[in-house]
């Protein structure tokens, strides 16, 4: 790609354009290494023109409602003026290579809107490097003018951690079933949650207020990272559309009240900065991994570690060693 091509993709970006905005999405999820630079070379020039949209979260368990509730969040966003972009993190697509976001239509009437773009989890690569790419196709999607940015995980594991880690507000959607959340709690995404939703609530309302206040009460005991925030429990029916409006109400005071603490941008400074470590431990980690004398020596140490003949601590000092 020559210079006149990456500054007209960027332009095509920066105007909001569907297929620059794909171009871009899809330069930056490529392993080849000279897309990658050209990638690099479009996010630096588009960073300028990002920040401004606010960054969601959600997770849930698979059947939770969650692109039900997308779905009906995008329309009612779109009625209210908005432009919305919805990313994906699957970790199921780096692990078996299918998908559990990815494998059925969906949210077939929000992919029909001109004012929202869809896009699925890159297919390949660790969680981390998933994440890598859905942070930076965020970015592009901001400098591309979208308002809100939606990023979705199944809740199986260690993504939602990954997405809390990327967005302003990190939302759990729950079913009102108790159990539910209690595994929740035990797997430590109940303490990351800074809103929690109750969807389904019309299929037994009652079970829906019980389980609220089981939630209400199971937080209570749990430190939120904010203390100028108690995350809220909501009740709503993504299919029947109800509790929307107040979901959005709750998501904009939590954005004005972050922001007067100073909080809101803090926890992107700190987001950014967490996220350059990330990209170093990688980095060295992969400079370590293919180094020719750390492959030569590596299984003899390790196998001398496990026999007890040299202390990990000899055996990481000498390997570490040659990295110079
Ligand atoms: P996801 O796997 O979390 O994306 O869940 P889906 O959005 O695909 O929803 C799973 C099933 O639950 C679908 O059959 C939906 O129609 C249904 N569903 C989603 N939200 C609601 C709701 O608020 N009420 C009821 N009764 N069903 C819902």
């Amino acid at each position: 790609m020559s210079l006149q091509h990456l500054s007209a993709l960027v332009d095509g970006v920066l105007a909001g354009q569907r297929r620059s905005l794909a171009k871009a999405i899809t330069l930056i999820e490529s392993t080849r290494a000279d897309h990658q630079q050209r990638a690099q070379q479009v996010l630096t020039t588009l960073l300028p023109q990002t920040g401004n949209a606010i960054r969601v979260g959600i997770s849930g368990v698979p059947g939770a409602g969650k692109s039900t509730f997308i779905e009906a969040l995008g329309v009612w966003l779109i009625e209210q003026g908005k432009k919305l972009a919805v990313l994906a993190i699957d970790p199921s697509s780096s692990v078996t290579g299918g998908s559990i976001l990815g494998d059925k239509t969906r949210m077939e009437l929000l992919s029909q809107r001109e004012e929202a773009f869809i896009r699925p989890s890159p297919s390949a690569g660790s969680l981390g490097g998933v994440a890598e790419k859905t942070r930076e196709a965020m970015l592009v999607c901001e400098a591309a003018g979208f308002d809100v940015i939606i990023i979705e995980t199944v809740g199986v594991g260690q993504s939602e951690t990954a997405v809390a880690g990327m967005t302003d507000i990190f939302c759990l959607l729950q079913l009102p079933n108790a159990g539910d959340d209690l595994q929740a709690i035990k797997k430590g995404i109940m303490e990351i949650a800074d809103l929690i939703v109750i969807n389904k609530a019309d299929i037994n309302p009652q079970a829906a207020t019980v389980a609220r206040s089981q939630i209400k009460s199971a937080l209570g005991m749990l430190r939120h990272a904010s203390p100028n925030w108690a995350p809220p429990v909501l009740m709503l029916s993504a299919l029947q559309k109800q509790g929307i409006a107040e979901f959005w109400n709750t998501i904009e005071n939590y954005r004005s009240t972050m922001q007067r603490s100073g909080e809101f941008e803090a926890r992107r400074r700190h987001q950014a900065r967490a996220w350059m470590w990330e990209l170093i431990d990688q980095g060295l980690r992969a400079r370590f991994a293919s180094h020719a004398r750390v492959q030569q020596d590596l299984p003899g140490l390790q196998a001398a570690v496990e026999a007890g003949q040299t202390t990990p601590s000899a055996a990481a000092t000498r390997l570490l060693g040659y990295l110079g």
